[in-house]
Parts: structure tokens; sequence; C-alpha cells
């Protein structure tokens, strides 16, 4: 079972080897790769506030957002845990084209606004995102590349949430 029952998508699992099989071939031919963490903000205070059961729905509806900008042949997206999900991204030559695409995937997840009374970021849901590129080097591993990724949205919260930061490997 590689597929998340709640949202459909792929689950941790299959990202990792996903990840691992694509950091091989990134290496082989010096090609960029992206991976990308995205948390929802606040999201206990949501389920706290609406119950379980709207939880689900809006990270449904938050998990078929992400995967509608993210649904290339290059592209796969993940329920990482919670109400977190990652990207991993071939990149055909820089990072910006990415990052764009990125960033209006988190403003079409804000217009889809869903009420969120609770949180400390905004009226509705939003979402943080780290976003880690680069061609992955010969002695490093991508567990390496996915904690800097994982960094790097962590920075995103502290910076407020519902944004993004991006950082080189
Ligand atoms: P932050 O802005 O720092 O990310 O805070 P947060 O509240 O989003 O993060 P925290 O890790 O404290 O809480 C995550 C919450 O996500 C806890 C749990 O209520 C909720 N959650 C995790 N998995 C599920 C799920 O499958 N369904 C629902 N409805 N809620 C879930
Ligand atoms: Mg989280
Ligand atoms: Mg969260």
């Amino acid at each position: 079972m590689v597929r998340d029952p709640l949202t459909q998508l792929h689950n941790r699992r299959y990202f990792e080897e996903h990840l691992n099989r694509s950091w091989s071939v990134h290496e082989r031919l010096k090609a960029k790769i992206a991976v990308a963490f995205i948390d929802i903000d606040c999201f206990k205070l949501y389920n706290d506030h609406y119950g379980h059961l709207e939880g689900d729905t809006t990270l449904r509806l938050v998990a078929q957002k992400i995967s509608s900008f993210f649904s290339r042949g290059s592209d796969i997206v993940a329920r990482y845990g919670g109400e977190e999900f990652v990207i991993v991204s071939s990149l055909q030559n820089d990072a910006p084209p990415f990052i764009e695409r990125a960033e209006k995937m988190r403003q079409a997840i804000y217009d889809l606004a869903i009420k969120h009374e609770k949180s400390k970021v905004s009226e509705c849901v939003t979402v943080s995102l780290g976003v880690c590129t680069g061609v992955p080097p010969a002695r490093s591993t991508p567990s390496l590349f996915t904690r800097k990724a994982d960094a790097a949205m962590y920075q995103a919260k502290h910076l407020g949430g519902n944004n993004t930061v991006h950082t080189e490997f």
C-alpha cells in the first residue's frame, strides 16, 4: 500500500523510496532536484475548534490543491504524516520556476478560503513551505537534503507562517 487512505496521495514510505532512486539519477546526471515540505498552519487549533471530521475534509482539499499544481511526470506529492505534505520534483533548469509554482500553490490554498477562526496566522487555512533545491553531491545523502527542506519549513513558520523559505543544497 503506497497510497495514503485519507488523501489518496503517496505515503511517506513511497516518498523515501522515490527520493532515494531520484537522488542517484540526479547525482549521476548532475541535475537539480527539489524537495518541498508543506505544513498546515495551526492545524491542531483547527481540529480543536471545527472537529476531526472537518479536519479530514480540509486535509483532503489541501492535498487536492497541492496535487493539482504538481502533477507533471517529474513531480511526486506525498503525505509525509499528519498535516504535512512533501513534493519531490526534477528541475529542468533552475529553481525559480519551481519556487514560483510553489508560491502559486500556497496562494491557491489561501484562496480556497477555508475559514479558520482560531488561526494565529490568518482568518483562513494557510500553509508554510520549505524548499531545498540543488544537484545531489557525491558524498551526501537524501536525508540531509530532506532535513534542509524541513528546516526551511520551520523557518517559514517562525517568520509568521503562510510563506515560503527557499534554501540551496
Ligand atoms: P503549526 O502551525 O506549528 O504547524 O501548528 P499545528 O497545530 O499545525 O501543528 P501540530 O503538530 O501541533 O498539530 C498537528 C495537528 O494535526 C494535530 C492533529 O490534531 C492534526 N492531525 C494530524 N493528522 C490528522 C488527521 O489525519 N486528521 C485530522 N483531522 N487531523 C490530523
Ligand atoms: Mg506539522
Ligand atoms: Mg502544522
